[in-house]
């Protein structure tokens, strides 16, 4: 049996190996390494499949967050409704930026930012929201953009693990993630559903003139060469990147179909199994599955993953501790939230492997080594 890992990346490219070289090589050969050609295809091509007007390739995920909140012309001391239940990327760009991050619960079924707890948070400096679709499902977005409308907030939706997700809004049409909210944002980190080949990241928008300008903040903000009008940073994604990206994301639907079918398996296999409950699918999303996360009910989740590891089957906990629960928070009083929901979840969540290169003699091991722990 191949060694089980929570994400195999060189199996996965060792499949698309000829043509991620080739494109690779062409890059090289033309010495065009930063910009050029691969950069705007990949643009385009992604633009294209995500239904977005416009996509600004940059860095990597975290700063498209800090860029698309730049670029909104936030002001120290506006407040941002963020969950607390997310990788801390979401919540620190607000914080660099002197934003105030408020901390709101999920959905415990969804772990997606719940839509009746962001109204509660709204305040009069309150000027934008950021649902993470988490694990690589979508937040209530059709509520969520209701309320953004109405008090006339802007809607950040962190996609970094749901590209290629369909959201289905309540009169049936469909929208990708990241195309639905004011401006979206992406990570190509290698572990992602669409990852390259290090760091990279994408922020998307329907937006002229908000593109314009993320744009510019993404290159020192530059509005023609040397003269620059706004303060921004520095955040491009490499040629040899997009071009790997180029490849890769002819097959993101093959790879997140892959992914499900790895979900169904495992809900076939643990639905017998009491206490643990496997992921929840609403039916306002599709779910690409960046993680496959169950909540232990009972039990101690230390000695299933220690009984995981001892057999060669790696597991993560994303996240043990929550943002509300950081100490880089001091400052923003965190100790004063409660938000049950999320500490609970922080305390009892578990994510197995789940990727595009698991074989049906490595599923059937893992999940005879979780059901073992509990008979
Ligand atoms: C990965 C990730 C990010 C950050 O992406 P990087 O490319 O690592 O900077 C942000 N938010 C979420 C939810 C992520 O999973």
């Amino acid at each position: 049996m191949h060694t089980i890992q929570m994400v195999d990346t060189r199996r996965q490219y060792l499949k698309i190996k000829e043509a991620v070289d080739a494109a690779i090589h062409t890059v090289i050969d033309s010495s065009v390494f930063i910009g050029g050609k691969a950069v705007g295809a990949f643009a385009e091509n992604l633009a294209a499949y995500n239904g977005s007007r416009h996509v600004i390739p940059c860095a990597n995920g975290t700063d498209a967050l800090q860029i698309a909140m730049m670029a909104l012309d936030l002001q120290p001391g506006d407040e941002v409704i963020t969950p607390s239940f997310t990788y801390i990327a979401t919540v620190e760009v607000v914080a660099l930026l002197r934003l105030t991050p408020v901390f709101v619960e999920v959905d415990p079924k969804t772990f997606c930012i719940d839509p009746a707890v962001i109204e509660k948070a709204i305040t009069r400096k309150t000027k934008a929201i950021i649902p993470v679709h988490l694990y690589g499902q979508a937040a209530n977005m059709g509520e969520i953009m209701q309320l953004a409308q109405a008090h006339q907030l802007h809607v950040i939706e962190d996609n970094a693990q749901a590209i290629g997700c369909d959201y289905s809004f309540p009169d049936g049409r469909l929208q990708k993630t990241g195309s639905i909210g004011t401006i979206g944002c992406t990570s190509f980190y290698p572990s992602k559903n669409l990852g390259c080949f290090g760091d990279g990241g994408a922020i998307f928008t329907n937006d002229d003139a908000l593109a314009a300008k993320l744009k510019m903040i993404a290159n020192h903000g530059q509005s023609r060469q040397y003269y620059h009008d706004i303060v921004g940073c520095n955040s491009r994604l490499d040629a040899i990147q997009a071009a790997v990206l180029n490849e890769k994301l002819k097959h993101l639907d093959t790879y997140n179909y892959t992914r499900q079918k790895v979900a169904d398996y495992y809900d076939r296999a643990f639905a017998p199994v009491s206490g643990l409950i496997t992921p929840y699918r609403a039916p306002h999303s599709s779910h690409v599955f960046h993680q496959y996360t169950l909540i232990l009910e009972k039990g101690s989740r230390d000695e299933l993953k220690q009984h995981l590891n001892a057999h060669a089957v790696p597991a993560m906990i994303y996240y043990p501790v929550p943002a509300h629960k950081q100490k880089m928070f001091e400052t923003f009083h965190n100790n004063a939230y409660s938000l049950p929901v999320t500490d609970w979840l922080s305390e009892r969540v578990i994510s197995i492997p789940i990727h595009t290169e698991l074989d049906d003699e490595q599923l059937a091991y893992i999940t005879d080594q979780i059901i073992a722990f509990f008979n």
